[in-house]
């Protein structure tokens, strides 16, 4: 059984202790990776705060040229690391190589940061007086992901930390160990200097705890649960803390829809991934003229749906991520039945061996049920009905969350209402909740958290403005008074 390391200062080094990391399919283990405790953490901020002044003093085009370098390595090894997505995490091998290709895309786009950084320079009130904004890093920066995008998670907070000249403590989801571990490989094969990257594993308790109270760390990027994330903002203290946390994601079905695209959209949205993606859609609310049409046609292609291993090119919806993931899908089929939803099709564990769940659908479901309000993260989808759109968004908007949403209508006028009324950052017009572009803001309002990853918006996460007076009028000039 391979034994690998953490990396911390450009070394690879052991701890006393060792967790698993488990093919979700086979429910073998795979590898096994160290446990790291707070003197792992401590090192690790010691590190990166060595590395900090040489790094964030390296002219950002450099900086950039580094990140395409890691773009251009990870593009080659794309099929093998798409590969180990599918091993490790349980997604089809289509979508852990799309997983993958976001995290090449997010490094070309950060490298092209190298050369932009963009404050903004404006006028002034007094005379010979210069104003501008320059971006400034933020320091050391913890960096803690969830497993269900194991690769392109990472790489969304490592290139945007790297290009703004933060030197980084990264700490992987114990369920994804290895994909984390074969990016960080990458790093330092593509010249990341000693101690600028410093990865971290074991678990929530002893590293994510230790990252989140160190008092050298600057600032903290999470993605994970809503749960997480609350304790998060209560330990961090003054630390300049971005989240992205969970979502229940609404699909509304207008009457006057393409119902074929529709479905197309909910399959996507509420399966893909099995269900596991902040994103998901796992409420469809649809107008009650077309509910049975789309709901017939929705429950002939969930059973055609074929489970299986994630490397095949005949399976389309893998395993879960572990027994616990499985227990809770199934738990929350029981809770769906216990409040009186109706549920159409699936319900089931699948097979004997692996985390499978079969894709299940409700209907008869009303917004104040526990399926129709928690993420479940699993590939359950609840269906509510609507006769006016106003009261479709209110349901939509009645939730705690609010990361994506999306709409399918032929009018116009409908899609730009749910544009302007939906509580949510992202609004999908005939398409699904899902498929974020990284040149393009990503995140939530509500319980989802107010961070915006990607993007221009990512540089702010992982940056600072500093503004600057310049006064070359050679005297004492008083803002507000003069
Ligand atoms: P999680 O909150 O259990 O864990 C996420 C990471 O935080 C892991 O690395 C974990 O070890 C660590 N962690 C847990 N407790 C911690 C603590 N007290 N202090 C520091 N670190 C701690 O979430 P998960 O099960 O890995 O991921 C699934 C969740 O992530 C879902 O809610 C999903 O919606 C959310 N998610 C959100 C986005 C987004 O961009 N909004 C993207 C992907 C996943």
């Amino acid at each position: 059984m391979p034994v690998y390391k953490m990396y911390i200062d450009g070394k690879w080094i052991g701890a006393d202790e060792t967790f698993e990391t488990i093919n979700p399919t086979t429910e073998k283990i795979i590898a096994k990776f160290p446990k790291g405790k707070d003197k792992h953490v401590k090192m690790a901020v010691g590190a990166a705060e060595d590395a900090y002044k040489k790094w964030s003093e390296t002219p950002p085009p450099t900086r950039g040229r580094l990140l395409q370098n890691i773009a251009d390595l990870l593009r080659k090894d794309k099929q093998r690391l798409g590969r180990l997505v599918s091993t490790e995490m349980g997604k089809v091998l289509p979508e852990a190589l799309g997983d993958v290709q976001e995290a090449i895309d997010v490094f070309e786009y950060m490298a092209g940061e190298g050369r932009r950084l963009f404050g903004h320079t404006t006028t002034s009130e007094l005379r010979n007086k210069f104003s501008m904004t320059i971006r400034m890093p933020v320091g050391i920066m913890g960096l803690i992901s969830p497993w269900n995008f194991p690769i392109a998670i990472p790489a969304w907070k490592i290139a945007p930390a790297l290009v703004c000249g933060n030197t980084v403590v990264f700490k992987p989801s114990s369920d994804t160990p290895l994909c984390a571990y074969e990016l960080v490989k990458i790093l330092e094969k593509a010249g990341v200097p000693p101690g600028v990257v410093n990865f971290v594993t074991g678990s929530a308790s002893d590293v994510g705890e230790a990252i989140v109270k160190h008092p050298k760390i600057h600032g903290l990027s999470f993605t994970g649960s809503k749960f997480t994330g609350e304790w998060i903002v209560k330990n961090a203290g003054l630390k300049k803390v971005g989240l992205e946390l969970g979502g229940k994601n609404p699909i509304i079905v207008m009457d006057d829809a393409d119902l074929s695209l529709a479905v197309d959209g909910i399959l996507w949205g509420a399966f893909g991934t099995a269900g596991q993606r902040c994103t998901a859609a796992s409420r469809v609310i649809v107008h009650k003229k077309v509910k049975e049409k789309l709901l017939a046609a929705l429950v002939q292609r969930t059973k055609k749906l074929r489970l299986g291993n994630p490397l095949l090119k005949t399976t389309d919806v893998g395993p879960l991520i572990n027994k616990k993931a499985q227990e809770k899908t199934a738990r929350y089929v029981e809770i769906g039945k216990k409040e009186g939803a109706k549920m159409l099709c699936g319900g089931k564990k699948a097979f004997g061996r692996g985390f499978f769940h079969q894709p299940t659908i409700f209907t008869s479901v009303t917004n104040d049920m526990h399926i129709a309000q928690e993420e479940i993260f699993g590939p359950i989808l609840s269906v509510l009905e609507f006769d006016r759109l106003d009261d479709a968004i209110e349901m939509a908007n009645d939730i705690e969350y609010g990361l994506s949403s999306s709409i399918y209508t032929k009018d116009v006028s409908n899609g730009f209402r749910a544009v302007q009324k939906i509580e949510a950052g992202l609004t999908y017009i005939n398409s699904s909740t899902i498929g974020s572009e990284v040149h393009l803001p990503f995140g939530g309002i509500k319980g989802t958290g107010h961070t915006r990853e990607a993007g221009i918006t990512g540089i702010d996460e992982f940056s600072y403005l500093k503004t600057v007076y310049v006064d070359y009028s050679g005297k004492l000039q008083k803002a507000q008074i003069d």
